[in-house]
């Protein structure tokens, strides 16, 4: 059996965001040769997601809106969690979109769905920040 892996890094300008890594994955596919096998990609912070959805523009706005809505980053003294940081919404949003993703490799591709990418998602960017990419087959 093979391995690979591999940490994407990540420096968000902004607050939020969401970033397609599909690419960058598919680099990690090409590169650790396997044809068969299962592809594991995780957030390495508690304060970041990644999942699997469309990449589309108005679907990206709609999560915005609806992740302020269940966790508003303002105001901030409205959590427990920001005696020291100003990060507990990212924390929560975190949750909710997920840490990682699996994904089947067949033929050397990834087996994704009907406009299925990866996403990276930020909640607490302006750092620098690690994506894990751990693939295993034949
Ligand atoms: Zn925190």
């Amino acid at each position: 059996m093979k391995s690979y892996h591999k940490e994407l890094w990540f420096n968000v300008p902004t607050r939020r965001a969401f970033v397609n890594i599909t690419p960058e994955v598919e680099q990690c596919l090409a590169e650790s040769g396997v044809k068969e096998g299962l592809l594991l990609c995780n957030a390495m912070h508690i304060t970041a997601s990644v999942f699997i959805n469309d990449d589309e523009s108005g679907l990206h706005h709609d999560y915005e809106q609806w992740l302020e809505r269940l966790a508003p980053h303002e105001p901030v003294d409205q959590y427990r969690h920001n005696g020291y940081e100003d990060n507990a919404d990212a924390h929560l949003k975190r949750q909710i979109m997920g840490r990682e993703v699996v994904v089947a490799i067949t033929g050397g591709k990834l087996h994704l769905g009907t406009w299925e990418q990866i996403f990276y998602g930020e909640f607490d960017g302006r750092r620098k920040k690690r994506v894990l990419v751990k693939i295993i087959g034949e």
